[in-house]
């Protein structure tokens, strides 16, 4: 792939940067708390300006609202957003993820009555998979859906780690429609409304101090027969279509990462840390797996760019990524010294990006997969496959009670 942009799209970028100049002033901080609804109107706001110009959904069709343009371009922004020193979209699970879903899986009603709100954030979507017993092994669900007989749906169980539900309008959530077929067959795609009756949300207060992501609960909560995307019994495949979205929006998000370069400042602007071979060492080392991400995640572009989908050795970026900026922290944590909880930026990533290790599957997953299926090592010991899910629960109870 030649990595020089073509013509095309230089005059992209250079519009793109002409924009966010005009328009930084009005921007939001990069660094703010989600839990503070202030901060959040103020990117809800700069989502709009971002959407209106062209630079929020680069990659959806223009006749929903998108650019239509590909993932290439998207990575141009992002580094141009990265360069301005600018947030991006405050709603990156809808924008990157689950409203690329719904063009994909989605009804015509669904995509003309979501996605336009969607995109200009007036509504924010979260992702409502994970549970306390279902992380991991997501086939797990237990949140359990049954059928009304006016085609409606009513809805019970608990779902944990769930972004942004504290000021979310909407989710997309994978529920257990028929727990008498094997785990990954029973699942089906519903969109709940954040505000219905019986769906109560308790934030989760992490190491930073903020409450941005949730526990929520779902009691008897009555769903529209128009709420399934993907199809009744096709949760799996819809999900996966989601999980696809994530890995790309993780990655390509690598680009909108601006700290490196703000280490690598703060270190030259200390003589003492400059001087220092260790400090050096570090420094050098984590610059060399950024740029070994870059170069792999170029290789996913050029998939992309050729119409594939990248394969699961995508998965290595995020395990490099994510340990690498983990490493940058503890590297501006020691050479900052204590000082560094009084930068914002700073003390927001060194208290946050150790999460991300578990966020969008965990490393022990993630090298699982690699060792699997890009490796060619023996696969793990499934035994619950082909089994029936309510035929799971019951050898549970059993092993519990005997
Ligand atoms: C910041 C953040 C945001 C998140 N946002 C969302 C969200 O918006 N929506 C949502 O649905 N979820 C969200 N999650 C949840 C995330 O998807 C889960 O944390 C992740 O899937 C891991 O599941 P778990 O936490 O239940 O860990 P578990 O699955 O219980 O894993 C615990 C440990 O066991 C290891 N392990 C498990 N199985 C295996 C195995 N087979 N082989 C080897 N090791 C194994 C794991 O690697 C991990 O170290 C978020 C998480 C974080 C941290």
């Amino acid at each position: 792939m030649d990595l020089n942009d073509t013509p095309e799209q230089a005059d992209y970028r250079a519009t793109a940067r002409d924009w966010l100049a005009r328009h930084r002033g009005g921007a939001p901080p990069r660094a703010g708390s989600n839990d503070d609804p202030d901060y959040v109107a103020r990117r809800r706001a700069w989502q709009r300006e971002l959407a209106e110009a062209g630079l929020a959904a680069v990659t959806w069709p223009t006749e929903f609202g998108g650019r239509g343009l590909g993932p290439v371009e998207q990575v141009i922004v992002n580094q141009e957003i990265a360069r301005a020193h600018v947030p991006g979209v405050l709603d990156v699970i809808g924008i990157g993820m689950l409203g690329p879903t719904l063009i994909a899986h989605g009804s015509a009603q669904q995509k003309s009555r979501h996605l336009g709100p969607l995109l200009h954030a007036d509504e924010v979507w979260c992702q409502m998979f994970s549970e306390p017993g279902a992380g991991s092994d997501l086939a797990a669900i237990q949140c359990r859906a049954r059928p009304l007989p006016d085609g409606g749906w009513t809805l019970s169980g608990q779902k944990v780690w769930t972004t942004n539900a504290q000021f979310a309008s909407y989710a997309m959530t994978l529920a257990r429609t028929d727990p008498d077929v094997p785990k990954h067959q029973g699942l089906t795609m519903l969109i709940v409304p954040m505000d219905a009756a019986g769906v109560t949300v308790r934030g989760l207060r992490q190491i930073s101090g903020e409450a941005e992501f949730n526990e929520v609960f779902l009691d008897d909560v009555h769903l529209d027969d128009d709420a399934v995307v993907g199809g009744v019994g096709n949760g799996w495949a819809t999900a996966l279509t989601v999980l696809m979205f994530e890995r790309l929006t993780i990655g390509f998000g690598a680009e909108s990462y601006g700290s490196p370069d703000r280490l690598a400042s703060t270190i030259a602007s200390d003589p003492a840390a400059a001087a220092d071979a260790d400090v050096r060492r570090r420094l050098g080392e984590m610059m060399t797996d950024l740029l070994a991400v870059r170069f792999n995640g170029y290789r996913a572009l050029t998939a992309l760019a050729r119409g594939q989908v990248p394969g699961p050795e995508a998965g290595l970026a995020k395990v490099t990524l994510v340990n690498s900026a983990v490493r940058a922290t503890e590297l501006a944590a020691d050479v900052i010294g204590p000082e560094a909880l009084a930068d914002e930026e700073w003390s927001y990533l060194i208290s946050f990006i150790p999460g991300l290790k578990s966020a969008g599957g965990t490393e022990q997953i993630l090298r699982n997969t690699i060792g699997e299926r890009v490796l060619g090592l023996p696969a793990e010991p499934r035994v619950d496959k082909r089994v029936a899910f309510s035929e799971l629960r019951a050898i549970e109870r059993q092993a519990a009670t005997g």
